[in-house]
């Protein structure tokens, strides 16, 4: 059979150009990847090894070379990948919440500051943390208080755009990164937050509504300062909310 009829057209115009190479230099080709594709459609994964053939007078006279199926390997590889890739997942998803952890946190935020510092772009960040939830948990238990941790993960994420990203940084507490937001339009990312929490209806008894509500300190990036420095300011934002009273948003910008 002619290649073309058991290759597709893509692979067999690459494999083409491989076979003229060898044609037109003599030099002989090692562990070319393509696919054939058998009877049924089914493709299988090959290796090809090929050399020139030359007659007596040194004229080319053909090829020669072996063909392996690496399909099981090929699979197997494929196998691993995914599997790397689930588990990188698995690495930076907070499981109770499905938002993102702190150690990818860390990773982003690092990001994010080397591109505010780069292209002098703003960056804003958010601590949030839920008010009295100690209580919350003491008064109708661990459950009941994972349900509230769930649904809040699920409304701050409903409240961002799409390039902010939301983090179950501890516990009870979250972090948000705002990349090119400024410490004012922050402020009103936060509002949108806190005033969404507050409107959520928790029925940890039957017959029982409770609301929960969040005291948020919102800080922005200084140019050419530390991380910890940022995360320690909005750290402190958040503690004047307590302290104002909670259910409130908080800002320091220096
Ligand atoms: P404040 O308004 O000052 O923040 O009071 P608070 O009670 O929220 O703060 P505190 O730091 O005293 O307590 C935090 C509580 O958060 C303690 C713990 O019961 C609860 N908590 C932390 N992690 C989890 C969790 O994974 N699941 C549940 N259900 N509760 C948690
Ligand atoms: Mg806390
Ligand atoms: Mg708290």
């Amino acid at each position: 059979m002619n290649y073309r009829q058991y290759m597709s057209k893509e692979d067999s115009e690459k494999l083409f150009q491989e076979y003229r190479g060898i044609y037109q230099t003599g030099t002989p080709k090692i562990n070319l990847d393509t696919t054939l594709v058998k009877k049924d459609g089914a493709k299988v994964y090959v290796e090809i090894s090929v050399f020139l053939v030359r007659d007596s007078s040194g004229q080319p006279a053909g090829f020669r070379g072996i063909i392996r199926d690496i399909s099981v390997r090929k699979r197997m590889e494929e196998e691993l990948k995914e599997s790397v890739q689930r588990y990188r997942q698995l690495s930076i998803i907070d499981d109770l919440t499905q938002l993102y952890n702190s150690r990818y946190f860390y990773n982003q935020i690092d990001l994010e500051v080397d591109r505010s510092n780069r292209y002098r772009h703003a960056l804003s960040l958010l601590l949030l943390d839920i008010d009295h939830f100690k209580v919350y948990n003491d008064t109708y238990g661990h459950l009941e208080g994972d349900k509230v941790l769930v649904r809040i993960g699920e409304v701050i994420k409903s409240c961002l755009r799409k390039m902010d990203t939301a983090y179950r940084y501890g516990g009870e507490e979250f972090t948000v990164i705002l990349p090119e937001t400024n410490g004012l339009e922050a402020v009103k990312v936060s509002e949108r937050i806190r005033s969404s929490i507050e409107k959520e209806v928790f029925s940890p008894e039957s017959g029982k509504e409770v609301n929960v509500t969040i005291s948020i300190g919102v800080t922005e990036y200084i140019t050419g300062e530390r991380i910890s420095a940022l995360v320690e300011r909005a750290d402190r934002a958040m503690y004047v909310s307590k302290e104002n009273g909670r259910n409130r948003i908080s800002t320091l910008f220096k």
